[in-house]
């Protein structure tokens, strides 16, 4: 407990670092057939939020994902998300 040998400062996490400062929003890519978020919190909590398409986002999103790219954001951590790659935007089963 009195160990007194090192006085190195605690180490700080890039995370926490960056916090707070208006980082470029995450972007990930959707897996086949994922509908949640599967982003996990500090704590190591599944996020699991509703992935919801997203329309009208600002500029800066566009310039991150293409201008009129079909896009989708977790309705909790606001992670974005591309459509998954493999799944044809003409697949019936994809209706929302
Ligand atoms: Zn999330």
């Amino acid at each position: 407990m009195a160990d007194q040998t090192t006085t190195t400062p605690p180490a700080v996490p890039d995370a926490a670092a960056a916090e707070g400062k208006p980082a470029a929003p995450k972007v990930k890519t959707r897996k086949p057939k994922q509908r949640a978020c599967d982003e996990k919190d500090p704590k190591g909590k599944l996020c699991a939020g509703h992935l919801k398409r997203w329309y009208d986002y600002p500029r800066e999103i566009e310039q991150l994902v293409g201008k009129g790219a079909e896009i989708y954001r977790c309705e909790f951590c606001k992670v974005l998300y591309r459509p998954d790659p493999q799944q044809q935007p003409n697949s019936l089963t994809i209706r929302y």
